[in-house]
């Protein structure tokens, strides 16, 4: 590959000119060859996403290698709830029956289907229960992190029942099998995260405002996806136009999991529960309850009074629930998941060579903010930016070299702001 004489230098591995490169490295043996930086750029990037895959213990898929071995080895149930652990704050609960669901789902997929074989794993689809902003995203977010399969997140408020304004059912599938990159075989043996399913509940049963009145509609188009049948999809989402082209997709093998706040629900496990144990049980079990988190006892008869029908609930037979985030929790929030808030800031700050620490005091007092606003760890990040704000214009045109963010600092710059004023 030696350079010819008056022939432009170029990158011996995409063929890039010299001149629509940012940088030649020249190779340190052979005269002439020579190495893109955008191409080193992508194969920094892939050596960090499968230097990331063997340590989440995903299996050491070679960057290249091809598809057929991608499911070799499956990620035991340890390994994934340790993944999760690296990200979710507490959810010991949920952490648990996510970790076993997308066990068994991998499983399924590998199992032999002999024809002498009468044991057919069947999926179980999942329902996670919990108040708004305790990780309910955040969980299917971590876990498509470390999955191989596609998957995507879509939600459930958008759909309205055929014939109505809005999204028609089957178009959950599209955005798997845009993700899939319309590999219909790929997209078949994906999962679904279907947000805020409490809103399609049915408005008969249930005190609270729900937003569409053509819940049931909805529900029943949903059983269809949740039962496994084929379906067309339409490539591009939205409505169906009868002369797009439809994409049959078979859902059998496609994991549902599915979330919502379900707001109001703990009084109906709270009248089941009382009931039962006036009913049948003893002052001991009565005392066994904690009244403090009802929410742990969720059942699939407490989905029913909500108002999503039976078939629905008995195809989403894994059901669990999330805990609300207490002061510990958002304290924790802050600053030991992998890509913590804090953490992101001294990142930043350290890309213009200062070293930034919140004081123990700093965090209590954003957290204290943050429960005194009712923002919950949605309101962590809001509540740091604004604290940060100041500072990040000044430091980078300034000469510290390292800046500490105390609890004074943090009730001076929030004094000062717009969550003050309505006070
Ligand atoms: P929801 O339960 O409404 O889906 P999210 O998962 O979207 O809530 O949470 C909102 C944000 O709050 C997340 O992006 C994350 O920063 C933070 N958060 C919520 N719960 C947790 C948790 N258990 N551990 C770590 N961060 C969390």
């Amino acid at each position: 590959m030696a350079k010819k004489k008056n022939q432009q230098q170029c990158c011996s591995f995409c063929g890039r000119p010299a001149d629509h490169a940012d940088v030649l490295i020249p190779s340190a043996v052979d005269e002439g060859v020579f190495l893109c930086s955008e191409c080193a750029d992508s194969i920094h990037e892939l050596l960090t996403e499968f230097r990331g895959n063997v340590a989440a213990g995903k299996g050491a898929k070679r960057p290249g290698a091809d598809d057929s071995q991608e499911m070799k080895r499956i990620p035991k149930p340890k390994e994934i709830c340790e993944f999760l652990d690296q990200y979710v704050i507490g959810q010991e609960s949920a952490k648990r029956y996510l970790s076993v669901a997308v066990y068994n789902h991998y499983k399924r997929l590998q199992q032999p289907r002999g024809e002498n074989d009468d044991v057919d794993i069947e999926k179980s689809n999942i329902v996670l229960v919990g108040p708004t902003g305790t990780g309910k995203t955040l969980l299917a977010k971590t876990i498509a992190k470390m999955l191989d399969v596609p998957f995507t997140i879509v939600d459930a408020t958008v759909l309205t029942q055929a014939g109505y304004v809005g999204e028609d059912i089957e178009s959950l599938l599209t955005r798997l099998l845009q993700v899939a990159d319309y590999d219909v075989e790929k997209a078949q043996r994906g999962i679904v995260f279907i947000d805020e399913i409490d809103k399609i509940a049915r408005k008969g049963d249930n005190p609270s405002i729900t937003r569409d009145v053509s819940g049931e509609g909805v529900q029943q188009g949903l059983l269809k996806l949740l039962e496994g049948s084929i379906v067309n999809v339409p490539p591009q989402g939205g409505r169906k136009h009868p002369e797009q082209r439809m994409i049959p997709v078979d859902t059998k093998d496609i994991l549902f999991i599915c979330g919502g706040a379900f707001d109001g629900i703990e009084r109906k496990i709270a009248q089941r529960l009382n009931t039962h144990v006036v009913g049948y049980s003893t002052d001991e079990a009565r005392k066994r309850i904690n009244r403090d988190n009802y929410l742990a006892y969720v059942a699939p008869q407490d989905l029913k009074s909500f108002g999503l029908i039976p078939e629905i609930i008995g195809r989403l037979p894994i059901l669990t629930h999330l805990d609300p985030l207490d002061r510990d929790a958002l304290r924790r929030v802050l600053t030991e998941p992998k890509n913590a808030i804090t953490r992101q800031y001294e990142k930043l700050f350290a890309m213009d060579g200062v070293k930034l620490t919140f004081t123990p005091e700093a965090l209590d007092t954003i957290v204290d903010k943050a429960i005194e606003y009712k923002l919950g760890a949605r309101g962590l990040r809001a509540i740091v930016e604004t604290v940060m704000i100041d500072a990040m214009f000044e430091i980078p045109s300034g000469k510290k070299k390292s800046f500490e963010v105390t609890g004074e600092y943090v009730l001076d710059k929030l004094r000062s702001s717009h969550y003050e004023l309505n006070k």
